[in-house]
């Protein structure tokens, strides 16, 4: 039956539109960061939203998962399949098309394969700014950036990519297409559908198509690398930053010493920007769209105020294009210099804005407590509340014994967040990592909502099944 169905599938896509040599699909079963390396018969790369319909109702018809897959940058292992080699993987990057682009309405539509930084360019060419930015933005894809709606280093000025959405088309999980592909700004047509696809990580729909905001170009832009004199200056110096800047703070990076020490040994061409070392640092770009506007000034002014008040130690003003680049290169390399100093513990967690210096506190210190020696590297977008906490092992411990303790170190850190009331998802999703985890800590009347939706939308649950909403989380609809 199986074997008839993928027959089915590959006429329905043509030669060119699926894979199933171990060594082509490879690249397909495997998870980022290596977590997950799962099995799949056959990876279908249909090329239009006609091919993903046909696909999904023989899979539907025949009770065939699916995974979806854009970039396979994702954080979760939502976009791989699982071990038992049942699921198809289907892969989005031949829907690479931009529908359209209309720069008076400031919308763009595209298809889900395209790559963020091509929507980037193709906006700036037409004088647009599409804000979605990440350190995967070279082989993200928009399909995966609404799935897990994506954040990034801008969100504090515009948003993550479900405030960036305007209209969606969907393949829904029997097999029928929806198109709500709207441009409107306003719209109060009863439930906004297209919300519920957003985040969904592929577990509701397979999304083909977005109707995306784009914003007016920055004509100016600036940017500082500062040292603070602790981690309790980083949210006094974030309010004078917003106090000073109005709505034109456009990112507020949070970089620890460490972190960049990690950059500068492993990553070509990370250089610390300051003469002295300290212990924390902050990334603050400003932006403007106005012709009239002089950014600069107006970070000058901020750092001036922020050396009076002592919330800023030392600092430096990127003097050029290079040197902002230089800057940006820190905050990236950090991530990158990480993989190369054994295991890591990751936590993507968010904590309301005025709790983000007691979170670091408290949670440096109680790792620290649980296991001496080990490296906590705190870094990312704090100006939103969202922290990167990641471990990284104690210098020369066993890699394998350390990550043994990630659900341990998950326990306590996630527990600090919950006290904090905060998320253990501030932006990665929860895909295959954190689907047991959620059980904890999400309401049982959340759960249940959540458990509803799907079963409501993909009742034979060939989307995505174990990512996201727990097996558990359906006992509730049972009785
Ligand atoms: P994938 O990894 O392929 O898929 C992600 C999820 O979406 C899966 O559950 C998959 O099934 C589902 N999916 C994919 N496409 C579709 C579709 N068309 N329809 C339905 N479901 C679909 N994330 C941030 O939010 N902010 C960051 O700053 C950030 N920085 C990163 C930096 C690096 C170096 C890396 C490696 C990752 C980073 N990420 C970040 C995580 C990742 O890039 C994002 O989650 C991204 O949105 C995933 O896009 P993707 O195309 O790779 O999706």
């Amino acid at each position: 039956m199986a074997e008839q169905v993928l027959d089915r599938i590959k006429q329905v896509v043509g030669p060119n539109g699926w894979l199933e040599e171990p060594r082509d699909i490879e690249p397909y079963e495997v998870e980022t960061r290596g977590l997950y390396h799962g099995k799949t018969a056959l990876v279908v790369r249909p090329g239009s939203t006609e091919e993903v319909a046909t696909v999904v109702r023989l899979c539907a018809e025949a009770g065939l998962p699916i995974v979806p897959q854009g970039g396979n940058t994702g954080l979760c292992g939502g976009g791989v399949p699982d071990e038992d080699g049942r699921n198809i993987v289907l892969a989005l990057g031949r829907m690479n098309k931009v529908r359209s682009i209309d720069p008076a309405n400031f919308t763009i539509t595209v298809e889900a394969g395209v790559i963020l930084a091509d929507i980037q360019r193709i906006a700036a060419e037409h004088d647009r700014l599409f804000p979605l930015s990440l350190g995967a933005e070279g082989s993200c894809q928009i399909g995966g950036n609404l799935s897990t709606n994506a954040g990034g280093v801008q969100v504090l000025r515009y948003g993550n990519t479900r405030e960036l959405t305007l209209g969606l088309e969907v393949v829904l999980p029997d097999g029928r297409i929806w198109n709500g592909l709207r441009t409107l700004r306003k719209d109060n047509t009863g439930y906004d559908l297209k919300q519920l696809f957003v985040g969904a990580e592929g577990t509701l729909g397979i999304i083909t198509a977005a109707t995306l905001r784009l914003y007016p170009k920055p004509r100016a832009t600036a940017t500082a690398f500062v040292a603070l004199p602790d981690t309790d200056a980083v949210m006094s110096l974030f309010a004078q930053a917003r106090a000073a800047t109005g709505d034109q703070l456009t990112a507020f990076e949070l970089i620890p010493r460490i972190g960049l020490e990690m950059a500068m040994k492993h990553v070509n061409g990370v250089v610390d920007p300051l003469e002295q070392p300290y212990e924390t640092y902050a990334l603050i770009e400003v932006s403007t769209a106005s012709p009239h506007g002089d950014v600069g000034a107006t970070l000058e002014g901020l750092l001036a105020e922020a050396f009076e008040a002592g919330t800023v130690v030392d600092g430096t003003i990127a003097a050029s294009g290079a040197q902002r680049d230089a800057f940006w290169l820190i905050r990236e390399g950090m991530v990158e210099g990480q993989r190369f100093e054994g295991g890591s513990i990751k936590h993507d967690i968010a904590v309301p804005v005025a709790s983000v210096a007691e979170f670091l506190k408290t949670a440096t210190a109680a790792v620290t407590e649980r296991l001496p020696g080990i490296r906590p590297v705190a870094f990312g977008h704090c100006g939103d509340g969202n922290i990167h906490f990641n471990l990284s092992q104690p210098a020369g411990a066993d890699k394998d014994t350390f990550l043994a303790r990630w659900e341990e170190f998950n326990d306590i850190v996630h527990g600090i967040v919950a006290g904090l009331n905060g998320s253990i998802s501030a932006e990665h999703g929860i895909g295959r990592l954190k689907c047991q985890e959620l059980t904890h800590y999400k309401a049982p009347i959340e759960l249940e909502l959540m458990a509803r939706v799907k079963q409501a939308l993909d009742p034979k649950h060939i989307m995505n099944p174990g990512k996201v909403v727990a097996e558990a989380a359906f006992n509730a609809l049972k009785g």
